[in-house]
């Protein structure tokens, strides 16, 4: 199996700029709406002390970047990892802006992180970092400007901190600040399998298109977290065979198919996938590369680039992950015919049912999970179809016709709104 390492150069902000450039000339639209849309509208970069465990004080840099608030409160969630950068940052909220767009909620798009290594940190430091970080951004959240959500390293617990730092600065409980929190605090049924659902009804959608019956379908996911690890129950519940699994440890094939819910006891027994008796060792990245009918990129962004695209074996790729495929590889990838769905309508269940969440705290009336998911299927659905329709038209890959049809919509916003003052 081969080895590719996530290139060095790489910078998310770039290819997400380089995205809108493509779709923005598809669409001709005027260098006046370009001049606009493609640079993000509000930047708060932050440097906040925390105290360790051990008495020490450590500097933390963290980001909160909103991209885009035509269509609505900016929207997104916040990273933990030691490989935040600013642009990283930027790139995530822009692709969240065309992601509400996309699905058609009414949301603009924001993101935050924080560099920091959450696996060496222990639980008490994690909430006094949290805790500071919310204060310091307290500054531009809030429930009708800026929600932000759990992303990379993130998860209930600390939307459950930044919910009760932020009511206790205002002097009551304002659960609709974040989304993503625990059921107990005005959480929403269903929101934590939102995602990985979200990437089921595309990919069912998808089969459907070019024939492929989902049962028994190979699936190859590369991240085991939040959104592969759910999406790894929930494809194997469908009947298909899940022949690959990695994680940043390493991961493990089997073409005769291996079981989500024995890996996620291992993985958090041990920490890892890296190991798992029951198949073949593989590295991070061969879960790219393995035969399979389907591959799910849930982990991080530029994975899949123009050096390993060409081995890619999937005839589906379904985006799980923010940005994993360069726009290099996605010209290799459509040659190839095979269908990307991209990640702003792949890994868009996560944002819909956050939606769903801020619109029940705010009326503070709750729904059950059988409605919470009918309505996530009815949205995923209609996108898909919306995006089919335009890559049609202008035959073009799902990338494209999807970056369009979000990037016209926020564009009507704004020319509808005209330019204040
Ligand atoms: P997570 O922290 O829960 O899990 C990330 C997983 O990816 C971990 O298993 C980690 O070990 C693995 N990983 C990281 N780098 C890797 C690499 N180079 N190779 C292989 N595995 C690697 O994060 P998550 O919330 O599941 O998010 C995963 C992706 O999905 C991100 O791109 C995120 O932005 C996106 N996303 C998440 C949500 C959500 O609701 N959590 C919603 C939309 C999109």
């Amino acid at each position: 199996m081969h080895k590719e390492v996530n290139s060095a150069a790489f910078n998310p902000y770039h290819m997400a700029v380089q995205q809108f450039e493509l779709a923005a000339e598809r669409l001709k639209l005027s260098e006046d709406m370009r001049e606009i849309l493609r640079v993000p509208k509000r930047e708060l970069s932050v440097n906040f002390p925390v105290r360790l465990d051990d008495g020490r004080i450590k500097t933390f840099a963290g980001y909160r970047v909103q991209h885009n608030v035509t269509r609505g409160p900016a929207k997104g969630g916040i990273r933990y990892s030691p490989n935040v950068t600013q642009d990283e940052v930027r790139a995530l909220a822009m692709w969240m802006t065309w992601k509400c767009a996309v699905v058609g909620i009414p949301f603009g798009g924001a993101k935050g992180g924080v560099i920091c290594n959450p696996k060496e940190m222990s639980s008490r430091e994690l909430e006094r970092m949290t805790r500071r970080y919310a204060t310091e951004i307290s500054l531009i959240i809030g429930p009708h400007s800026d929600i932000p959500a759990p992303d990379v390293n993130t998860n209930p617990q600390v939307m459950a901190w930044i919910m009760d730092t932020y009511s206790m600065h205002e002097g009551f409980s304002i659960p609709a600040v974040v989304t993503g929190k625990p059921l107990s605090i005005g959480g929403s049924e269903g929101r934590n399998d939102a995602t990985g659902t979200g990437v089921l009804f595309v990919t069912r959608r998808a089969a459907q298109r070019i024939g492929m019956p989902l049962k028994k379908a190979r699936i190859s996911i590369q991240g085991f977290g939040n959104v592969g690890s759910v999406a790894a129950r929930l494809f194997y519940n469908e009947g298909c065979q899940i022949v690959a699994v990695s994680d940043l440890g390493g991961g493990v094939y089997n073409e005769a198919g291996l079981d989500p819910t024995s890996m996620l006891r291992y993985q958090q027994e041990t920490g890892s996938i890296a190991g798992y008796p029951h198949g073949q060792p593989i590295g991070s990245q061969d879960a790219l590369e393995v035969p399979c009918d389907i591959l799910i990129p849930a982990a991080t962004e530029g994975v899949i680039t123009e050096a390993n695209a060409g081995r890619v074996q999937a005839r589906i790729v379904t985006e799980a992950a923010n940005g994993p495929t360069t726009p290099e590889a996605d010209a290799i990838l459509f040659k190839k015919d095979c269908l990307v769905i991209p990640d702003i309508l792949a890994n868009a269940g996560g944002v819909t049912v956050s939606y769903f969440e801020w619109v029940q705290d705010l009326q503070s009336f709750f729904w059950g999970v059988d409605e919470i998911t009918r309505k996530l299927e009815v949205i995923m659905n209609r996108s898909f179809d919306a995006i089919v329709q335009v890559a049609d038209r202008h035959q073009c890959g799902m990338r494209l016709a999807a970056n369009m049809l979000a990037i016209s919509r926020v564009a009507e916003a704004t020319q509808v709104r005209g330019i204040y003052p």
